[in-house]
């Protein structure tokens, strides 16, 4: 592997690219190798100081994805998708990284990647129709079309309870965890968060720690990963169909090929729908979606989900052997799914250990980082280091952290000040030729992200070439199509049970976050379609406009 160049020295003279991609994750890469191929000049700039995204940051102790890797990768290229060898169900995140690296080298796609440098500010002139693109280095590029490719998950957040600073031990997030590691050996842990970071993070710290003290307010449904080495023949015969399996899940409703589910939880028997919890649960080829796609009226309807919900929660009351913390594991506030539900290794297993114990702070909150630990209302707790495993504000944080401006000045932070509008979940009405990958109003986060990835990287850079090859400037939503869109994501995401829990899905995470649920839930498969019959249809619901008449508009 090589690394990417140093960084030149800043450069304040205002250079020009056809395209600046804000990120380089699995997006950033694609975008750029892609739009290179179509003739575009493109320039990334990526805050770390290597390639990678969510993968590049997410180091902490059991990282890794749960998706399965053979789907969980790219498939634009076939030889690509042949020659790399899995070696996981769900390979870790050292792996990954690997393989992304292995991409950019692959590609060699290095050479118009900026590291270590994070764009500030993104300014659209009407007049040029063009994006002056800043950063934090003093570079200014401009550039006819500026993509971001920044992430769903990666603007990481610390609880807001006051005293951080205070604290004289070493503390750490999991979603940018230090690249030499930790060593939490001999030392007292605590843990902030039982999401997925924390549902993976937990058991390994419990191992490695004197004690480890689990600060939770909400208990999710964690579901066994059955993580396992692949078995090369498995391997063989899915990359001897590889084209149909992907084709598959291109289809499916969360970009993951499981059976289609046939009949309701409340049409079936009570031995019928154990049978199928029991398979979810057990079988070592289940993947996070089993439950949800098992019975069609999973998320739509609460008798029906409770029956899965009840099936996991009698699983935690086998598996810990303390009925109280049973109880507090056992998560009842919630539908299940309606929280991104989680997949772990030894998870419940762990609070068995006598060096863990679990804090209720749904009860008992935080109320405040000291000196040596953190404070409930009741209680004091020493560490010699604490960890946030307290999640991302998702979806639209790492978009408005850029101080992007569209036509007549306006703020994208203000436009979506009560919750992101978009069409498709790929432009935003009033910022011309700005474009998000997987953004808000698309399937994204409730997809396998690789599927969605692909699919928003081809649609956009095709819409780009489109647009230059008919000699056309400017490409932004119609003010009606986006509302439309809007209007149906929310109705979409209503008829289901996801917004009756707090998540991050509908900003709650977030003190002052709208309550918006962000996500597209109509599944994949038909958002695909939908975004293919808008080409079909001459970009409808999307205005083009050429160059001079582009010029001037307001
Ligand atoms: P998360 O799901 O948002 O979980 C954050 C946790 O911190 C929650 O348990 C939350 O409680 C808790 N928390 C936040 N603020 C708190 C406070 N002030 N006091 C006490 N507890 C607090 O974050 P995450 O685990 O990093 O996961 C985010 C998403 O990233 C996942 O849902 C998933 O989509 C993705 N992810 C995927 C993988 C994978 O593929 N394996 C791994 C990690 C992450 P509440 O629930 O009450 O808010």
């Amino acid at each position: 592997m090589t690394e990417t160049a140093t960084r030149p020295t800043p450069d304040t003279t205002v250079s020009e690219a056809d395209v600046v991609v804000v990120g380089a994750g699995f997006s950033g890469l694609y975008l750029l190798h892609r739009l290179r191929g179509q003739g575009f000049r493109v320039v990334v700039f990526e805050a770390g100081d290597g390639v990678g995204g969510t993968w590049y940051w997410n180091r902490y102790p059991g990282a890794r994805v749960d998706v399965k890797s053979m789907e969980y990768s790219f498939s634009f290229d076939g030889e690509l998708q042949q020659e790399w060898e899995w070696t996981e169900k769900y390979p870790p995140q050292e792996e990954l990284l690997r393989y992304v690296n292995h991409v950019a080298d692959r590609f060699d796609l290095r050479k118009d990647i900026r590291l270590e440098t994070r764009v500030t500010e993104a300014v659209w002139d009407d007049e040029d129709a063009r994006w002056m693109v800043r950063t934090d280095r003093g570079d200014q590029v401009s550039a006819a079309h500026v993509i971001m490719a920044t992430g769903c998950l990666s603007t990481s957040k610390v609880p807001e309870v006051p005293g951080l600073e205070t604290y004289t031990g070493r503390w750490y997030h999991t979603g940018h965890w230090p690249k030499e590691g930790v060593d939490f050996t001999g030392q007292r842990v605590g843990v902030v968060g039982t999401g997925s970071s924390g549902v993976q993070s937990i058991p390994l710290i419990a191992e490695q720690a004197a004690h480890l003290t689990v600060f939770q307010r909400t208990p999710n449904f964690v579901i066994p990963a059955h993580n396992h080495p692949i078995d090369p023949e498995h391997q063989r015969s899915v990359k001897a169909a590889y084209d149909e399996h992907r084709q598959a899940a291109r289809e499916s409703g969360f970009g993951i090929a499981v059976p289609v589910a046939t009949k309701a939880a409340l049409e079936a028997s009570e031995e019928e729908r154990t049978a199928l919890y029991e398979r979810a649960w057990h079988d070592p080829d289940n993947s996070l979606v089993t439950f949800l796609t098992g019975f069609t009226d999973m998320i739509t309807d609460r008798e029906a989900n409770d029956t899965a919900a009840q099936y996991v929660r009698d699983r935690i009351a086998e598996i810990v052997h303390d009925p109280e913390v049973a109880r507090m594991l056992q998560p009842t506030d919630h539908p299940f799914g309606t929280k991104r539900p989680c997949l772990g290794t030894n998870y419940y297993e762990t609070f068995n250990r006598p060096n863990v114990r679990l804090v209720d702070v749904r009860r008992d909150p935080i109320a405040e980082i000291t000196t040596k630990g953190l404070r409930t209302g009741t209680e004091e707790f020493e560490f010699d280091a604490l960890v946030f495993a307290t999640g991302f504000d998702a979806m639209t944080g790492s978009l408005t952290a850029v101080d992007i401006r569209g036509r007549d000045g306006r703020s994208l932070r203000e436009v979506w000040a009560a919750g992101p509008r978009t069409y498709l979940g790929i432009q935003v009405a009033g910022f011309p030729n700005m474009w998000t990958i997987t953004g808000p109003g698309s399937p994204s986060v409730l997809s396998n992200m690789m599927v969605s990835i692909e699919q928003h990287v081809e649609w956009v850079s095709d819409a780009i070439a489109a647009l230059r090859d008919e000699g056309l400037a400017t490409m932004e939503p119609d003010q009606d199509a986006q509302d439309g869109w809007t209007r149906h994501v929310d109705e979409v995401g209503h008829m289901t049970l996801y917004p009756s829990a707090n998540s991050w899905y509908m900003g709650d995470n977030v003190p002052g976050k709208p309550r918006v649920f962000m996500p597209y839930i109509g599944g994949v498969g038909p958002y695909r379609q939908k975004c293919d019959e808008v080409v079909s249809n001459g970009y409808e619901g999307f205005v083009r406009r050429p160059m001079r008449v582009a010029a001037g508009m307001s």
